[in-house]
């Protein structure tokens, strides 16, 4: 076994634990595998073993990976930061994307989604920290994004992520999964329709499993450290 399949037999291995430590069951939680930095082969790799959704973080690199994967069942999430220049490459080449914080840049994507392909399955990416750095909108400002991004028609809101704090203790993490599970209660009560809860990564996945987690976005812990970008 390459080190690239063992390592994503021990993450489901990991995910099946922690759903039954917390009563759920594991297929409800997809695990999708952050390639960003690693090149293609490692990609292949990983389709090989089994693993049917990647992650990535740059839409150019991430672009090349998905063309080289060419006519395969692999999802391609796109996780990064969405600059307004990208939009267009982001609605052309991939299935979800889970960091909107701007109506501005989801109205562009819903607008440049082609009208044949299925709608943009899509996250908010809300800052719960209001860490001045990372992408994601406030609590404050959610509930008017949320339903205003609902509207759109080339876009399903399907969810919310979050990525807490690099220094956060894991009490502090535990916290912030479970006020994201709050947030998603509260938006469907309003009407929302949504069934998604993007958290958790290598280091705290079984933290994000039992706070409710469906989408945990595992990167090292599969591919090893990642590569200098060119
Ligand atoms: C890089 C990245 C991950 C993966 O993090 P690991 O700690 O390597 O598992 C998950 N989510 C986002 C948004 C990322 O940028």
């Amino acid at each position: 076994m390459t080190d690239i399949t063992d390592h994503l037999a021990q993450i489901r291995q990991r995910i099946e634990t922690a759903a039954d430590s917390a009563g759920r069951d594991a297929a409800g939680i997809t695990l999708l595998a952050v390639s960003k930095t690693q090149p293609v082969t490692a990609v292949s790799e990983a389709y090989r073993a089994g693993q049917r959704d990647f992650g990535e973080n740059f839409v150019q690199e991430a672009i090349a990976k998905i063309e080289a994967l060419g006519n395969s069942e692999a999802r391609w999430h796109f996780i990064g930061q969405i600059q307004s220049n990208k939009t267009r490459d982001i609605a052309r080449h991939f299935d979800w994307v889970h960091t909107i914080d701007r109506l501005k840049t989801a109205s562009r994507l819903s607008d440049q989604r082609a009208h044949y392909a299925t709608p943009l399955a899509a996250c908010i990416q809300v800052n719960l920290a209001e860490e001045p750095q990372k992408g994601g909108v406030s609590a404050t400002d959610l509930e008017d994004l949320a339903c205003e991004v609902a509207k759109l028609p080339r876009i399903a809101l399907r969810g919310l992520m979050t990525i807490p704090p690099a220094d956060a203790t894991d009490d502090e993490i535990s916290a912030s999964f479970a006020e994201l599970g709050t947030w998603l209660r509260r938006l469907n009560e309003r009407g929302l329709n949504l069934d998604t809860l993007s958290m958790g990564m290598s280091a705290d996945l079984e933290l994000a499993i039992a706070q409710g987690s469906t989408i945990v976005r595992v990167g090292t812990a599969i591919f090893g450290p990642r590569r200098h970008r060119g």
